[in-house]
């Protein structure tokens, strides 16, 4: 068995931001398994879907890809480049209903198996520990309070020049985790072995310092 760290939490707890970091740092491959719920969400709405079944019979043929890239990762859905689509309020509104249905968990969880097959992997979603890799050799559970999650969000949409009203996005990440913590399958939760990490009031150096330390044991 490969290398492997689970990262879970609520949204926008910092947990991309991180894994990429020590990714680099440790040498390790980074998935994130939000963009793949992500690009379903955008198939469903894209080609007015309503099942699962057909969802899933479009994600056969158009695979969820990542190329690494300058700016960062680029995701593709085939060869359309999805990266910006999938981060619209229209998926992020709509991507709990789909990531609930157990068809497409089954369908993606095997994916990242395979993926953590092939290199040592930092892994970021909601189910990686409990789920994906229960045999991860660390496992994070990244919280940080609603308010401050909120206000890094606000943040980095003013940085892109995207407009956003914060009152409106904590309404939003509120809403996103009590739908992923009430969901029937794989809800997220910590793992009995996770260990909790609270970045409210911590840097983004500190944290993933944090995690290196842990993943050199
Ligand atoms: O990580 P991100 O916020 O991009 O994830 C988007 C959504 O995808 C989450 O709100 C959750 O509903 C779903 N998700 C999931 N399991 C994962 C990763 C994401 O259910 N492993």
């Amino acid at each position: 068995k490969k290398f492997q760290i689970a990262v879970d939490g609520p949204a926008s707890s910092g947990k991309s931001t991180v894994a990429k970091l020590v990714a680099q740092d440790l040498g390790l491959l980074y998935l994130d398994t939000g963009a793949m719920y992500r690009a379903a969400t955008y198939v469903a709405l894209r080609d007015q879907l309503e099942t699962a079944e057909a969802v899933i019979a479009v994600l056969e043929k158009e695979a969820v890809r990542f190329k690494n890239a300058e700016g960062g990762q680029l995701v593709f859905l085939g060869d359309e480049d999805v990266t910006s689509a999938i981060r619209q309020n229209d998926v992020t509104n709509q991507v709990s209903k789909w990531a609930a249905e157990p068809a497409i968990r089954d369908f993606f969880v095997a994916e990242q198996r395979k993926i953590a097959e092939i290199s040592g992997i930092i892994m970021d979603g909601r189910d990686i520990g409990t789920v994906v890799l229960p045999e991860a050799d660390l496992k994070i559970y990244l919280i940080a309070s609603v308010d401050e999650r909120a206000e890094r969000r606000y943040k980095e949409n003013l940085a892109k020049g995207i407009p956003t009203d914060l009152t409106a996005l904590k309404q939003e990440i509120a809403a996103r985790d009590e739908k992923d913590m009430n969901r029937k399958t794989a809800p997220l939760k910590q793992a009995e072995d996770a260990v909790l990490l609270d970045s409210t009031g911590k840097t983004i150096e500190q944290v993933v310092e944090f995690i290196e330390e842990k993943a050199k044991g």
